[in-house]
Formats: C-alpha cells, structure tokens, sequence
C-alpha cells in the first residue's frame, strides 16, 4: 500500500502518518521524498480498512492499494495451481472433474439410483444434500442425518466420493465425518464463524459464490478457511442476483478466468443453480468447461417432477448422459480428459 502525500504537505503530517503505520504491530513505513511530493509504502500485513483510515489523515492526497487484501488465496502469494486430492479424483488438473446427483437426500432408492446412473455416465463425484438451507421454512429441509448415512451407503456402492453441505459451525464435525468434501452454499459464503470451522478440518471444502458476492468477497470468505489452516479449497460459481427474472440467477462465466488470474484455487460451475431451468443446464454447462473451468456440479434426478426440491433445474438421467457427451467433446477441443462412460452391461 502506497500513501500519496499533498503537495505541500508538512513534515508534521508526514510524520502523523508513519507514526499511525508504525503504531501497528509489525507494521513499519518507508518514506521516499520526491520532487513534487512524498510517498509513504506501507510494510505489514495490509487490511482492507486501512486505505480508508489512512485517507482520513491531513496531508494524504490518497491511498493506492499494490497487493490483494486477499494473500492465501491469491496467485501473487501461490502461483502454481492448487490441485485438491480426493481419493484418487483430482480437482485442478486437466480433468474436468463432473460431481453430480440430486439436490437433496430423498430416500434410499432415490439416491441410490441416481448415484448408479451419474457414475455410468461419467460423474467422479456424488452430491446429495442431506442438510438444506431452503428460502422457505415450508419447504423440504433435507432428512439431515439420515441423508447423510444415506450418502455413505451410496458412496460404499458405487465407490463415488461424496459432496454435502454442512450449513451450521456446530455441525461440522458430523458432516465431515461422512463428506468427502464439505460443501459451503451460497448463503454461508460469509459465514465466518462456518469458515473459520472448516479451516480446521482435514477435509476439502467447495465454496459457492454468494449471491451478491464480488470476486475479491468471495477469496477473501476463502482466505478465512485457507488462514485457519486448510489449503483444500475449491470455489463454486453458481450464478449471482440480477434483474433478469427468466433465469433463477445469472450465471457469471466470467468468474472463471477471472479467478483462474486472481488465484491458485480451482474453480468449478454449477450451471444448475445458475440456471434454474434444466432445458439451460447443459448448453451453460458446455460453456462453463470452454471458459476453462475444473469440473461441473450437476442436479440430477430420476423424476425431476416429483423431486422435493429444485425439479425444475434437475436433469434426467439421460439428459445427464448426453450432457457428459457435450461435456467429453467440449473438454477433448481443449486438450483436457473426462471420465469416459461405464460399458452398458451385457445381459
Ligand atoms: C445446492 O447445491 O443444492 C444449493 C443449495 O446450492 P446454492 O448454495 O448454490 O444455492
Ligand atoms: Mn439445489
């Protein structure tokens, strides 16, 4: 962080100013005296408020930030690409890595079908909400610890690790005991007290955009899980609030080589929440892997009509099986793998 001093401006500001930097713990400043005017380089470990409190100061003409306020996250700080392990699925590499399933845990036959038809086609990954933040306090919650042994008997059938949502600090250490990975929904972006819980697992997290979350929000809610400890960090985007009413959200691609640039992180689209409309899913989801994204998460069900939550946005299974044929063709173009289909078989 750079301070500008005013021309004119007099020793004694000078002096005000580096002797508030210098007031903070490991923080020191560096004065370079000019022609025209003095600029102080700030040295610490830089905040976003400081621009602000330093601007307030007689004598600052302004305050020019030269680093992220974000660190961990960022690719100044790492610039090789983090790769997440999870068995022997590796998220970040040229895999485009597909983890797909219903939106929620319904039953047992319900997942376990999905689960069987996601992995024939292609899906590394199962994802199942077992604990689900709903808009409405009407509306299906999700079976909560059920679902998730549930997600542990699908996860021993077909061998597919398991993504879920945990929603509550308290509950992270229950849903970490089943999860593979521990998803962060979009409504817990800014959650710090869940952020700072999951930075002390050993456990991979997927963390959602918010709604109204900008790029430098969203890294600096992962910098919270990367500073407690955890480096496995995924980051999800699934679409931001607009005025555009037709689609649920509005699917923001560009966030994919936008946070490919700001940082090391692999980043993966969620074109079902992006949408809100299956007949939109695959053609969004094309787009997502050309824009260069690590994978995909996917809602799938086998009668999206009678699903208890997000039908409308939920593939069949066969429309899930031509997606991944998009989806191999798209990522072949760009040099990247994904899981072939099993062998249909014969009977
Ligand atoms: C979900 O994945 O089912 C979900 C609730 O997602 P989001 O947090 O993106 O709304
Ligand atoms: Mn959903």
């Amino acid at each position: 962080m750079i301070v500008v001093m005013r021309h004119g401006a007099t020793e004694e500001e000078i002096q005000r100013v580096v002797a508030h930097i210098e007031s903070k713990p490991d923080f020191r400043a560096h004065i370079s005296r000019g022609v025209e005017r003095t600029v102080i380089g700030v040295l610490g470990q830089i905040y976003p408020e400081l621009k602000d409190e330093l601007e307030t100061f007689p004598g600052v003409a302004e305050v020019l930030r030269v680093s992220k306020p974000y660190k961990l996250s960022s690719r100044e700080f790492h610039p090789d690409d983090t790769q997440v392990r999870v068995g022997d699925v590796v998220i970040g590499n040229d895999e485009v890595v597909v983890m797909a399933g219903p939106c929620s845990v319904e039953s047992e036959k319900q997942l376990l079908e999905t689960a069987q038809a996601v992995k024939a086609a292609g899906a590394r990954i199962l994802r199942g909400g077992a604990f689900k933040p709903r808009t409405s306090p009407y509306s299906f919650q999700g079976l909560g610890v059920q679902g998730l042994r549930l997600l542990a008997k699908a996860r021993e059938e077909t061998g597919l690790p398991i993504i879920t949502e945990v929603m509550t600090a308290e509950d992270v250490d229950l849903v970490a005991t089943y999860a593979d990975i521990l998803q962060i929904g979009a409504r817990n972006v800014q959650n710090f007290k869940l952020l700072h819980a999951v930075g002390k697992v050993a456990k991979p997290v997927l963390l959602k955009r918010g709604f109204a979350t900008t790029y430098e929000e969203w890294l600096l809610a992962a910098e919270y899980i990367l500073a407690g400890g955890n480096k496995q960090v995924i980051l999800c985007e699934r679409g931001i609030r607009t005025f555009e009413t037709y689609t649920r959200n509005t699917l923001d691609l560009a966030a994919v080589p936008v946070i490919k640039r700001l940082s090391h992180l692999p980043i993966i689209v969620d074109p079902s929440h992006g949408t809100g409309k299956w007949h939109l899913v695959t053609p969004m989801a094309l787009a997502g892997v050309a824009a260069g994204a690590h994978g995909l998460l996917i809602e799938v069900h086998p009668n999206p009509d009678q699903a208890l939550s997000d039908g409308a946005q939920s593939l069949t299974p066969e429309n899930f099986r031509k997606l991944m044929d998009g989806v191999r063709a798209v990522a072949g173009a760009l040099g990247k793998r994904v899981a072939p289909p099993s062998q249909p078989v014969a009977v």
